[in-house]
């Protein structure tokens, strides 16, 4: 998890290392996590999945770390940004206006998955270096997110091209989701059309897939244009703190994907923006130069002091940079303000781990527990909390409970069915008959059961094939 970055080496060639990308096969692709980002992805969602009469909290809007400028709809009501997509946006409409696009294609069931540029996700990374290593480290490798990320995609295999009539079917929902989320749909108009001509001339080439997964004709983005500019909210803008915290987002990727040098070309010390100050604490951190690193979260925080993600952003530096007690203060004030986001919540519960391990803290490990069980129970895809609290069990000598975190890790990363039976087994037999976790521990049992018996099935099918 060292390889972060998405764009190798070549910045500035130009278009012809841009014809040789296009030539790649697609390559194992991870998903990016980060508060922050979802934050965004579920506030711009909101009101255009309500215009689409889809369940806010149903469809979720995920981010895949991969360069080219795409992004794509699932049978199960996921939408995946490409990271590239929102680095090459420049605007926050123009994000809205692909997201309003994309829902049109869950909205009217359409089963997408892009089959150019696009091969299932393998892996799933947080914006922190240190915990994609401990859970790369725990054996969550590439396999078993691979298996993970095959459960929510539901859609996978079905590669379906669409008709110019569904696209543009799409495009009439997407900008009726616009209006009635009073979003200006400008963005939706200059972004397509940048994609037709090819117009992007960008310091690194990106892949432009999206004008192959969704082909875009002049008559198409004429006819949606007619549609859009008789909306009220044509030209009126774009949401100034939507657009702030969008470019902030978007300095991050860049600062957390690129290369440090090509970040910090693109946000010259002289840029005294917000979002300059966090692309280059990112650049400094990958340099390992944390003092310049914290002056500039320092120097961004000037304006929000108590900004939970650009606490969480210092906290996670200090972290990485091997000073686990400085980091606790931040990680603390950063779960606290985001109100408890699970994400934040296992950073902190992991400084926690470490610096309790460290002291021989019991107060530090209670904490750690607390903290770790708040964010499963709002995020039950999270095996780096399994993996903290199995930490936590195992030095306690709590054995049923540490069986019982193996085996909730090991089933979030696709592991091995009789390993996870062999842990649920003995933390039923450990655990209090008839309580939550032992009835959880259970259920384990029964569904590793089912997936041993057709992993039989299909070996018999193998071997008779
Ligand atoms: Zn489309």
């Amino acid at each position: 998890m060292r390889t972060l970055s998405a764009f190798p080496a070549f910045a500035a060639l130009g278009l012809l290392i841009l014809s040789q990308l296009l030539a790649v096969p697609a390559q194992a692709q991870s998903l990016l996590r980060d508060a922050e980002t979802e934050e965004f992805f579920r506030d711009i969602g909101k009101p255009l999945k309500e215009a689409a009469g889809l369940d806010p909290r149903a469809v979720n809007v995920g981010l895949v770390n991969d360069g080219s400028i795409n992004a794509f709809a699932t049978l199960g009501q996921q939408v995946y940004f490409f990271s590239g997509l929102l680095i090459a946006a420049k605007d926050v409409r123009e994000v809205q206006g692909v997201l309003a696009h994309e829902l049109g294609h869950v909205a009217g069931g359409h089963a997408i998955r892009n089959n150019e540029g696009a091969a299932p996700a393998t892996s799933i990374s947080l914006l922190s270096m240190v915990i994609a290593g401990a859970l790369i480290a725990a054996g969550a490798g590439d396999a078993g997110m691979a298996a993970m990320m095959a459960g929510q995609q539901a859609a996978q295999g079905k590669y379906l091209a669409f008709s110019r009539e569904q696209e543009s079917r799409t495009d009439q929902a997407g900008a009726r989701f616009l209006e009635a989320a009073g979003v200006d749909g400008v963005g939706m108009i200059s972004f397509f059309r940048q994609l037709q001509g090819d117009e992007y001339r960008l310091a690194i080439p990106q892949d432009n897939a999206y004008n192959r997964t969704h082909p875009l004709s002049g008559e198409r983005i004429s006819a949606l244009e007619n549609v859009l500019e008789r909306s009220p909210y044509w030209k009126k803008g774009a949401d100034p703190k939507l657009q702030a915290r969008y470019q902030r987002i978007r300095a991050k990727l860049i600062g957390y994907l690129s290369n440090p040098e090509d970040t910090l070309r693109a946000y010259p010390a002289a840029d005294r923006s917000q979002p300059a100050h966090v692309a280059r604490a990112y650049a400094y951190h990958k340099q390992s130069k944390a003092d310049l690193a914290l002056a500039e979260i320092e120097a961004a925080m000037q304006v929000e002091p108590r900004d939970p993600y650009l606490m969480e952003l210092r906290g996670q530096i200090l972290l990485e940079s091997g000073r686990v007690n400085d980091a606790l203060p931040d990680l603390r004030n950063a779960v606290a303000a985001s109100d408890t986001d699970p994400l934040i919540a296992s950073m902190l519960g992991h400084a926690l781990v470490l610096q309790g391990e460290r002291d021989d803290n019991a107060a530090l490990m209670a904490e750690a527990e607390k903290v770790l069980r708040s964010a499963i129970a709002r995020d039950k895809e999270n095996p780096f909390a399994w993996l903290q609290l199995g930490t936590i069990y195992e030095r306690r000598g709590d054995k049923p409970r540490t069986a019982l975190a193996t085996a909730e890790r090991l089933s979030l990363t696709g592991g091995d069915p009789l390993a996870i039976n062999n842990a649920a087994r003995s933390a039923v037999a450990g655990l209090d008959r008839g309580s939550p976790e032992w009835l959880r521990a259970q259920d384990i049992v029964l569904v590793s059961q089912e997936d041993i018996q057709r992993m039989k099935k299909r070996g018999n099918r193998d071997r008779r094939g």
